[in-house]
């Protein structure tokens, strides 16, 4: 067996466990795996061995990657920071576009799926540890982004997405993590128009055990299954 799929197998084991522990079925919890940086090979090596999905953090890379059928027979998401001028390059193209963080982006996105004729599946990115740098929308500003979205026919939002702070210890983002499931289960119960919380997307190598134990159902996991990745190559 490759070290990638003995790597998935590994973490999908975690993965079932953990949804276990928090009383829920592992059958419910989606494994996305984290690919940048590996190329088409390592990547459909990933997609034998049973993860559920492909997230691709750089435009660049997806597209690339995409036509070398590095992602067939899976959902492909982008998960990445995502600039308005490259939303016509994915649209129509990725299951899920998972950063989405102002109604800009989404009326971007309206727009060129309206001219595919596809309906473009998102989830809202949320900052939720307040870091001045990073993407994401703040809590507070949330309800109004949702509000927007009842208005657009070609943009349909899914559930929430976060990447918390960098964490200092095991356990580190509990907190952030319990606030996204509270958000979730909040935004759940108001029901806006064209918005459903069906994926809590959060947890990464380090801390996915812990996000399911929060809530989550879908975790971005690369390095675990890869291997560190080598960013001098690049
Ligand atoms: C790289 C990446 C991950 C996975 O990170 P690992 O720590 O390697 O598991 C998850 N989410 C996003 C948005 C990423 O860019």
């Amino acid at each position: 067996m490759s070290q990638i799929t003995e790597n998935v197998a590994a973490v999908r084991a975690r993965v079932d466990a953990a949804a276990i522990k928090s009383g829920r079925r592992p059958e419910d919890m989606l494994l996305v795996a984290a690919t940048k940086m590996n190329d088409p090979e390592r990547v459909r090596e990933a997609v034998a061995a049973g993860v559920d999905a492909c997230g691709e953090n750089r435009v660049q890379e997806l597209l690339e990657k995409h036509p070398a059928g590095a992602y067939t027979g899976k959902p492909v998401h982008f998960i990445g920071h995502l600039q308005s001028n490259k939303v016509r390059q994915i649209v129509g193209i990725v299951d899920l576009i998972q950063s989405v963080d102002s109604e800009a982006l989404l009326r971007k996105i309206d727009a060129q799926a309206e001219k595919h004729g596809v309906v473009q599946d998102v989830l809202i990115e949320v900052n939720i540890g307040g870091e001045e740098a990073k993407s994401g929308v703040s809590p507070d500003a949330l309800e109004a982004l949702l509000l927007c979205v009842g208005e657009l026919q070609h943009v349909r939002v899914r559930g929430l997405m976060a990447i918390p702070p960098i964490a200092g210890e095991p356990g580190g983002n509990h907190d952030y993590f319990s606030a996204m499931h509270q958000l979730f289960v909040d935004i759940g119960a108001k029901k806006y128009d064209n918005v459903s919380m069906d994926f809590l997307s959060m947890g990464m190598s380090d801390d996915f055990e812990d996000a399911i134990a929060c809530g989550a159902n879908m975790v971005r996991v690369g390095s675990s299954i890869f291997g560190a990745r080598n960013y001098t190559l690049k």
